[in-house]
């Protein structure tokens, strides 16, 4: 419309332009835009109304040169001396672009600004006659130009965001100072000529390189990536960028990005405490102040029964037992008051109805600006414990009402507990005693034996019926077992140790008793036998002169004496023999016991052959049988083995049937770490009742009319077998056979 204008004002310039200037005067002078005429020299020769509006002056007729207005300056803010001034310009021949922008300053300081469009004027030769120019105002759109441009500065300065235009080849051409800062460079000194690409992080170039091209063909684009700043620190980056036209044609890339590593690390730290809560053995459950259930993890799946599909938007008192409803309400007012509800213990119900007991702790949740909106809550499984609770009582119980001492101690022999009875056992009640060391209770010559209780129990050993002595309160002795065991922390490592003392002082009283009786017995039983020895072995002498001299009265005066004097020779003779062998038998009686241990093994055959060999001629009279298989060597003397065998075949021979000739068969068999020797016969037998008497002293089923003997050889064989803990006895059946079974140490 300008240039049109300009143009028409052009082509109405005749030669001689002044009266044709005035032909238009009129309608110059009601243009609403500032117009002014100069001759060749510049000189100023008119202006219409609006020159002088938009001057601020009223310009000075053929003294004002080139312009109207007051001191010029270019857009920049430099001076712009008058004779440069674009008419100036044109009128001197030279170019002058249409429009171009200068800025005035009124006499009031008042600085405008204006587009000029100079013309020269010509006459017909085309000499040069004036100059017409047309001015402007366009301080309004530049104002606005210059606020907008200083919005946009703020905004770009002021935005949290990184703005910046990135060639096509990654060149970085602009980056605000937030941008600056986070690629760690405030001064702007390194980012300076800087290629983008090196900011980026190796794995994420490429895929920001292609983005960047995508931008610079005319696309928007959106992409994380992480930049390695300046400074060497990594940050997460969300970028959203635009193709930006330059006035080139070409494209740049602007974007804003955004630092996103602190909400990337609240994420990763939100998903880390997610699955903390979901690992996490407690139930963890969040709800609303009215009581909805928001949030619900695996343990609460697994403590209740419900999955969080199930129950979460259900209310809280689904999981209340009925009789336990008022708590909640109480709580609810705890925790709008903003307090914590820290581990009470409680009930609640699991899906299938059954009660678990619990330890709840629950917290306000509050939103950001502190209002609280809801509790989360921590229950953990208590059922267990509650559980060891009650049978620790009841173990509370057994433990008071016990009557042994029960107590536990510290590995370092602090007493940590004492039970009813280990007050009245020692005399201390448990508030003199728990927290001392045990030692108290220990007298001075046992402490070491102590000390290496302790060491077993560290190496988590068990200590049985230990028997040993303790003092009391009052100083006496007290004669204990000990049991004790080593107590072990949740980790398996041993920290104390029970005790269980049981009194052994009426125990330990009546033993020694009993070896007071028992030594007392022995010591009678020797001098019995000293003296039965003795007896026995004087006995013999002058039983052998009555022998000798009741034997020569028989052979030198046998027949000078009556038939009635010969019948009491022969009961002398015959009481003789029977007092000999009585005394014999009392005297390997009584020497049973005077072997000590021998030294080595006899051989069980070759004792059974010595014992033949004394009893041949009995043997060859009865016309016996001895049979025997392999014997053993054990380790008995060999004189007490021929001596059980001298007697038992002995007595096989004796009592053997009238109706057949005695046979004998000697065996031996090895059971549990002894030798059982059997003696079978096919004598008389023996009746029941009579089985365990015959091994008494003296002892004989017969009279000496119907059977020799003295009742001593069966005992001689208890004595024997009792010396080395062996055991006789005897299997039979009457009328037919009898078997004597004797045990020996096996070696
Ligand atoms: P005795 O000197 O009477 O033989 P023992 O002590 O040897 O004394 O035997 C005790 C009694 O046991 C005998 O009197 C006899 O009645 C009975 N007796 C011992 N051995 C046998 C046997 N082999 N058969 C039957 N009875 C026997």
């Amino acid at each position: 419309m300008i240039g049109n204008g300009t143009k028409a004002l052009t082509d109405f310039v005749l030669p001689g332009g002044e009266s044709t200037l005035g032909a238009y005067r009129v309608l110059y002078d009601a243009l609403p835009v500032a117009i002014y005429a100069t001759d060749a020299h510049g000189r100023v020769t008119y202006f219409n109304q609006a020159a002088v509006k938009l001057s601020g002056r009223v310009p000075e007729l053929d003294s004002d040169q080139w312009c109207i207005t007051g001191t010029l300056f270019r857009p920049d803010g430099t001076p712009l001396p008058h004779y440069q001034c674009p008419l100036a310009v044109v009128l001197n021949g030279g170019e002058a672009a249409a429009g171009v922008e200068c800025i005035a300053e009124r006499p009031n300081g008042e600085r405008i600004w204006f587009s000029a469009y100079p013309t020269v004027l010509r006459d017909a030769e085309g000499t040069i006659t004036g100059g017409i120019n047309i001015l402007i105002d366009t301080t309004e759109r530049k104002r606005a130009e210059i606020e907008a441009s200083q919005q946009y500065r703020a905004i770009v300065e002021t935005t949290p965001e990184c703005v910046k235009i990135v060639g096509s080849d990654g060149a970085l051409l602009f980056m605000n100072p937030q941008g600056l800062r986070m690629i760690g460079d405030p001064s702007a000194q390194a980012a300076a000529g800087k290629n983008i690409y090196d900011l980026i992080a190796p794995e994420d170039r490429d895929r920001y390189r292609e983005m960047n091209e995508r931008v610079c063909r005319g696309e928007k684009a959106s992409l994380e990536f992480d930049i390695v700043g300046f400074e060497g620190k990594r940050r997460h980056m969300e970028s959203h960028a635009t193709p930006l036209r330059q006035l080139d044609g070409s494209i740049v890339q602007l974007a804003l990005t955004r630092d996103i590593s602190e909400r990337a690390e609240a994420q990763r730290a939100a998903r880390l405490l997610s699955a903390i809560v979901d690992t996490s053995d407690d139930a963890i459950i969040s709800k609303n102040l009215d009581g909805t259930i928001t949030s619900w993890n695996k343990s609460a799946e697994r403590l209740f029964g419900y999955t969080a599909d199930e129950i979460i938007g259900k209310s809280i008192t689904l999981l209340i037992p009925p009789e336990r409803l008022d708590e909640e309400p109480e709580i609810i007012a705890r925790l709008k008051r903003g307090e914590r509800v820290d581990h009470i213990q409680t009930q609640r119900l699991r899906k299938d109805g059954a009660k678990i007991d619990l330890s709840l702790t629950i917290s306000p949740v509050k939103d950001g600006a502190g209002l609280i909106i809801g509790a989360s809550k921590i229950a953990r499984d208590i059922t267990p414990l509650k559980r060891a609770e009650r049978s620790s009582l009841l173990l509370k119980a057994i433990v008071d009402s016990s009557e042994d001492a029960i107590i536990s101690k510290n590995l370092d022999g602090t007493i940590t507990s004492w039970n009813e009875s280990a007050e009245r056992l020692f005399g201390y009640t448990a508030e003199e005693i728990v927290g001392k060391s045990i030692t108290v209770l220990i007298p001075e010559e046992l402490l070491e034996e102590e000390r290496k209780i302790i060491a077993r129990l560290k190496q988590g050993e068990r200590v049985d019926h230990f028997e040993t002595q303790r003092l009391r309160k009052d100083g006496s002795r007290l004669d204990l077992s000990l049991t004790i065991s080593p107590v072990r922390d949740s980790t398996g490592k041993v920290v104390g140790a029970s005790k269980i003392a049981r009194d052994i002082s009426e125990r330990k009283r009546a033993e020694a008793r009993q070896l007071q009786v028992e030594s007392e017995l022995r010591r009678a039983n020797e001098d019995l036998e000293q003296f039965a020895f003795s007896a026995s072995h004087d006995l013999q002498e002058p039983l052998r002169s009555v022998k000798i001299y009741s034997e020569l009265l028989t052979l030198d005066y046998g027949g000078a004496l009556t038939g009635e004097a010969q019948e009491y020779l022969k009961h002398l003779c015959a009481g003789v023999s029977r007092m000999e062998m009585l005394v014999r038998d009392l005297l390997s009686y009584t020497q049973v016991t005077k072997f000590d241990r021998p030294r080595e093994p006899a051989d069980a055959g070759s004792a059974l052959s010595a014992a033949c060999a004394s009893l041949n001629s009995r043997i060859d009279e009865a016309s016996a049988q001895i049979t025997f298989e392999t014997l053993p060597a054990v380790p008995v003397h060999g004189a007490h083995l021929q001596q059980l065998f001298q007697n038992l075949i002995g007595n096989a021979i004796k009592y053997r049937s009238p109706d057949r000739a005695p046979v004998v068969h000697v065996s031996a068999c090895r059971t549990n770490g002894h030798w059982t020797f059997a003696v079978a016969d096919n004598g008389i037998g023996i009746e029941p009742e009579y089985k365990e008497n015959i091994f008494g002293l003296f002892k004989r089923l017969h009279t000496s009319d119907e059977y020799s003997g003295t009742g001593l050889g069966l005992a001689i064989c208890q004595k024997i077998v009792d010396r080395y803990q062996g055991r006789i006895w005897v299997e039979s059946e009457p009328g037919q056979r009898s078997i004597f079974y004797f045990t020996l140490p096996g070696g």
